[in-house]
């Protein structure tokens, strides 16, 4: 499957200082390194070193040589990487001697990206071929639009979140890759068990990919939620861990691996990326990831309480309309009595209590982030009554769901 990454390239100035710049305030500084970044440029070195072979399109500016040269040293095709006339996109950073940074950044020829090269470039390519975008570069709703009228299997890292992801159609999209932040922007929910409610209910075709940083990553389609845990390292620089995942994952998908396999070599050569330091450089071969992955440990920081709330909450997200206690505490392998006990003692609350806050939780989320209709939120919200829907909800939110939704929103 060909693979398409329509993405950013970066030159970091790392600037040591002795203290951040303050406003009228001129310093000398100690040392400059210069580094290639860019959500896109890493991406694309993630997924040749993960063994697929990768077009990267965009543009560079005039000074953006070195960026071109690392791409080309990790095996990255480059025949769509545009220079253009002007400034490379680069941040600006001051690094102080406490480690901590202030950034500004240009985003110079990563927003020269027109709509003729776009055209230019996706004739190249065809259905079915991948093509993945970040939100560092102009015109990614109309890279969305072309790609989807080719019918390309669109996969998008929101990545920075901004209002240009919220204007995207995600009904064009077939993956999507976001962080526990970026989760929360898109869907208000804040847990990971109400974001696979969310993306089940309101995208049922989108595959999604969460990933939760030392905590693992979970996926869920239509039909399925796997999760993963992350592996156990000492932690240097978290810098380009969701880069590195996301390219493993990439090619994973190209080359029609399991999904379960995807996701433990895609963490694995995250963990090796952020036991190291540095973006690029700190992305791990496909080799590196095959020899180190027998050796590491998956990252059970979680106590057991909290992995047993994470099962019954996962539960009930996934069975709204017949949780039932007995068939809970067939899953867990527990009698029903010790189950609800154990729901009690975690939660304060009964079984059917604990159920019902979080079915109405979950309307009231679909009510604040969705379109869909009263009558579908409450269905998937498992309640077959309606009158029964509207007197809970008036009780915990003191109104009625439309003024609600309309007051709130
Ligand atoms: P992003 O870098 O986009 O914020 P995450 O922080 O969620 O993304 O990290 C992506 C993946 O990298 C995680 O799902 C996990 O597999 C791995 N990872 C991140 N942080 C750690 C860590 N401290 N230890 C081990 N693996 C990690």
């Amino acid at each position: 499957m060909k693979i398409l990454n329509f993405g950013s390239c970066n030159i970091d100035f790392v600037y040591s200082v002795d203290h951040i710049v303050r406003s009228g305030e001129t310093i000398t500084t100690n040392k400059l390194e210069t580094f290639p970044g860019g959500k896109g440029l890493n991406q694309s070195i993630a997924i040749s070193k993960a063994g697929s072979n990768v077009f990267h399109a965009g543009c560079i500016g005039t000074d953006g040589k070195m960026l071109k040269d690392i791409l080309q040293k990790n095996g990255v095709d480059i025949s769509y990487l545009k220079t253009v006339e002007g400034k490379n996109g680069h941040a600006i950073i001051q690094v102080n001697k406490e480690g901590s940074n202030s950034i500004f950044l240009y985003p110079g020829s990563n927003e020269m990206v027109t709509k003729d090269f776009i055209d230019t470039v996706l004739n190249n390519f065809e259905k079915d071929n991948i093509i993945l975008l970040q939100n560092e570069i102009s015109n990614i709703d109309y890279i969305v639009k072309k790609a989807y009228e080719k019918e390309m299997c669109i996969m998008l890292n929101p990545s920075p979140f901004n209002e240009k992801i919220t204007n995207l159609d995600f009904k064009m999209l077939s993956y999507i890759l976001l962080n526990e932040v970026e989760a929360e922007e898109i869907t208000g929910c804040t847990s990971s068990e109400e974001c696979i409610v969310y993306f089940k209910n309101t995208y049922p075709h989108l595959k999604v990919i969460l990933t939760l940083g030392e905590k693992g990553c979970i996926y869920i389609d239509k039909n399925s939620v796997i999760r993963q845990s992350a592996f156990k390292v000492k932690a240097v620089d978290t810098t380009a861990a969701g880069d590195t995942f996301t390219g493993y994952f990439v090619s994973g998908i190209s080359k029609k691996e399991n999904i379960k396999d995807i996701l433990k070599t895609a963490s694995a050569a995250s963990a090796i990326a952020v036991s190291r330091n540095g973006a690029a450089p700190s992305i791990p071969s496909k080799d590196e990831v095959i020899n180190c992955i027998e050796g590491l440990k998956p990252n059970d920081t979680n106590n057991k309480s909290e992995i047993l709330l994470g099962k019954i909450e996962a539960y009930i997200s996934e069975n709204f309309k017949n949780a039932s206690l007995k068939d809970l505490a067939l899953k867990l392998g527990y009698s029903s009595v010790y189950t609800g006990n154990l729901i009690k003692k975690l939660t304060g609350k009964s079984f059917s209590k604990y159920l019902q806050q979080k079915r109405c939780q979950y309307a009231a989320k679909m009510l604040l982030n969705t379109d869909l209709s009263i009558e579908s939120i409450i269905e998937n919200a498992g309640y077959e009554n309606e009158s029964f829907f509207r007197k809970i909800f008036k009780e915990k939110y003191g109104k009625n769901p439309l003024e609600y939704r309309k007051e709130v929103k």
